[in-house]
């Protein structure tokens, strides 16, 4: 099926897809956060933060808060996530978030303007609207947010009414995420995640009253018990409500690293090839909606800003995936956190104890982190452009990275050529273009720029493609 609008068209072909699948990173950064070094810390993150507008230099903050409690467990859980009832838990995790904001604040204070913000989880609306309410005022006190921001949040539908909902815009947020994954109750059974599909859709419902300005719905294929019949009803469900923006991930059974999933009946996950056909058939069923294909697990609304900025080549990539904020330094907050300042990237430590050992030393909690290298600032701009607009213009890498586009890449436009056999990309004299049907597989493409997984045979401990 190929989507007839101006937009990027794209392509599902199976059986490309089926030789060409194979195991590989999402890309929200490059380098991933698996090459990231415990020799940076906190210092290294403090002389970045303080030089960051030398030379006149200007860039935005961008704001991401990781709220890492939840009720329940849902068995296909991959998230840095603590599940537990006890709400005094949440109450001394705010108690030490408020410490590292107070640690970073002052890194900030010539230029706190901020443009973007995600809390993310675990389920942030664990928390009260009160306590919610609270953080983000203390972020408000120590920084300055732009009346035209972006500023979302994600809702586990099964945490708030319409009250909260209406909190939270209140509070400033103009951005939702729904958790959803699929209504058929015996597939929510399968992963322990009973969530009421009439109370999720009047979430959503409160969420358009309420006025936010984008919605977007995260599905999942290839959860246990789940079958073409029963997706394609809840495709048409989410459908019906109109979210802005719609993600379809694809659920990666790795029990060996996720342990919830160990609880998840392996017998009932759909084989390879229903998953193939379940993707096809949401694909199928967002195009004919008149939702255009953004890129990786993404779809979105014509109307809707990410796709207007595709459309306008101004998409951008970072942790919370495509963003139509230009390059923004990002403050990672919160246990497990990833930030990025200027040409590095930090990450807080993932586990609590860790977490507040540091705050309690007033020492910021950074467990590792990365200093770019030309070589790395190249071959991101590379993957993200790829990622985002599925075309590069090798003049404009090579004014901005100073290079040789051919001689540098020589081996990977050599693999370029086989993946242009396969019908993945077409290599122009001084442009790289993925075609309609490489972009459903870009990660393959993007694969050819990683310097790191060329070196290594690490790609198994990723998530397959599709
Ligand atoms: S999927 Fe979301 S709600 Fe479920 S356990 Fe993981 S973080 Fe919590």
């Amino acid at each position: 099926m190929s989507a007839a609008i101006d937009h990027l068209p794209f392509e599902l072909d199976l059986d490309l897809v089926r030789r060409l699948d194979c195991s590989g990173p999402r890309y929200t950064s490059y380098p991933t956060a698996d090459r990231f070094i415990e020799a940076f810390g906190p210092e290294t993150y403090r002389s970045w933060a303080e030089k960051r507008n030398i030379g006149g230099i200007h860039r935005a903050l961008s704001i991401y808060v990781h709220l890492p409690f939840c009720n329940t467990i849902c068995f296909y859980c991959a998230c840095n996530k603590i599940v537990t009832r006890d709400k005094t838990k949440g109450e001394r995790y705010l108690d030490y978030l408020a410490r590292e904001i107070a640690l970073h604040a002052p890194l900030f204070r010539d230029d706190p303007a901020v443009n973007q913000m995600h809390w993310g989880g675990g389920t942030p609306t664990f928390f009260t609207s009160a306590q919610l309410a609270q953080l983000f005022a203390l972020l408000r006190e120590q920084f300055v947010f732009a009346e035209d921001g972006e500023y979302s949040i994600e809702i586990d539908p099964r945490t708030v009414d319409a009250e909260a909902i209406m909190a939270l815009r209140k509070m400033g947020f103009n951005r939702v995420s729904l958790g959803v994954q699929d209504f058929d109750p015996a597939v929510q059974r399968a992963v322990n995640r009973i969530q009421n599909e009439a109370q999720t859709l009047a979430v959503m419902e409160a969420a358009r009253g309420a006025g936010f300005l984008s919605i977007n719905v995260d599905l999942i294929y290839g959860l246990p018990k789940q079958n073409l019949l029963s997706f394609d009803r809840t495709l048409a469900r989410v459908i019906e409500a109109q979210p802005d923006r719609i993600a379809i991930y694809n659920y990666a059974h790795l029990p060996a690293r996720f342990k919830p999933q160990r609880r998840i009946n392996e017998a009932e996950i759909p084989s390879p090839d229903t998953k193939l056909k379940l993707l096809a058939l949401a694909a199928q069923r967002l195009t004919e909606a008149g939702y255009v294909y953004i890129g990786m697990d993404h779809f979105a609304k014509p109307g809707d800003a990410l796709a207007i900025a595709q459309r306008q080549g101004r998409l951008h990539r970072n942790f919370q995936g495509y963003s139509t904020q230009p390059d923004c330094d990002l403050i990672g907050l919160g246990v497990s956190a990833i930030g990025s300042i200027g040409p590095t990237y930090s990450q807080n430590f993932r586990d609590l104890e860790s977490y507040y050992n540091a705050l309690e030393r007033g020492v910021l909690p950074i467990m590792r982190g990365m200093e770019l290298t030309a070589d790395d600032l190249v071959r991101r701009a590379v993957i993200h452009t790829l990622m985002c607009h599925f075309t590069v213009s090798k003049d404009a890498i090579e004014i901005a990275h100073l290079i040789d586009f051919d001689r540098y890449f020589a081996n990977e436009l050599g693999e370029l050529r086989d993946l242009e056999r396969s019908g993945l990309v077409e290599l122009e004299e001084r442009w790289i273009n993925v075609t309609p049907r490489g972009r459903m597989l870009i990660r393959n493409v993007c694969m050819v720029f990683d310097k790191y997984l060329r070196h290594d045979q690490e790609v198994r401990r990723y998530s397959r493609v599709i």
